[in-house]
């Protein structure tokens, strides 16, 4: 075990090898370093959007291994202090507009402007007669609102499989699939917050302050702030 999690350096190496064999799917892209879509306007922090989310509990897991690996103690404990559940500025993004965990980014950041009007006509398409047709208007709806005219995907080999995976819900899958089982804290912690979060199961996708809240605050933070905390919570993806 180390002291991000209840998980053994094993389990967090095999993790790691697993979440990589499903972004490998996702066609990699470069652009501008704008930052945009690392950061809120105040009307989208009006209107409830959020950066890197949602983020799925084991990929929670594998960016506080590689933050406490990564970078020194001060910038460490910084970025695993951090509670506030929808920041306005994502707490990775680095002052040259870069992303400061790239190599471990969540599959939202990975996914982000992947597909342009025109691929996304090509995908629906393509699966026009074999796939749902909600399915498909699901698709077009929510990567509509992801376009970026800024970034070029450099890998257009692997954009039919990608759309794919999206229409059908396949990363979806995958990524329950890890985060499912996974236990986060040790036993004693689980069994502090269990009853202030009214029993409820642990989020499968929640947001980088939310699973800080719920891992790595002080027992004193836990016992006086976090029915509060959850109550107010947006974005943990309760049933
Ligand atoms: S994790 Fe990286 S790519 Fe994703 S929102 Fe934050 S800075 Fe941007």
């Amino acid at each position: 075990m180390n002291e991000t999690s209840n998980l053994t350096r094993q389990q967090l190496d095999t993790l790691a090898t697993e979440l990589d064999a499903i972004y490998d799917d996702v066609p990699s892209t470069c652009c501008a370093n704008s930052g945009e879509c690392c950061s809120l306007t105040a009307a989208e922090m009006d209107e409830g959007w959020a950066t890197m989310f949602p983020l799925y509990k084991a990929e929670y897991a594998r960016i506080a291994d590689h933050v406490r690996r990564t970078f020194d103690a001060e910038r460490s404990a910084g970025l695993l202090s951090v509670t506030d559940e929808r920041p306005q500025r994502c707490p990775f993004l680095g002052e040259n507009n870069g992303c400061t965990i790239y190599p471990v980014r969540p599959l939202i950041c990975r996914t982000y402007a992947v597909m342009n009007p025109a691929t996304l006509a090509e995908a629906v398409e393509r699966h026009r007669d074999e796939l749902p047709q909600q399915w498909l208007q699901q698709f077009v709806q929510r990567e509509s609102s992801m376009v970026c005219p800024r970034v070029m995907v450099t890998q257009p080999e692997k954009l039919l499989r990608h759309a794919y995976n999206v229409i059908t819900g396949s990363y979806e899958r995958a990524m329950e699939r890890l985060s499912s089982d996974l236990e986060l804290v040790t036993k004693e912690r689980r069994k502090l917050i269990q009853p202030l979060i009214a029993g409820r199961s642990w989020p499968l996708r929640w947001t980088w302050g939310g699973y800080n809240a719920l891992c790595l605050t002080p027992v004193e933070w836990v016992r006086e702030q976090l029915r509060k905390y959850w109550r107010r919570s947006q974005l943990n993806d309760l049933d």
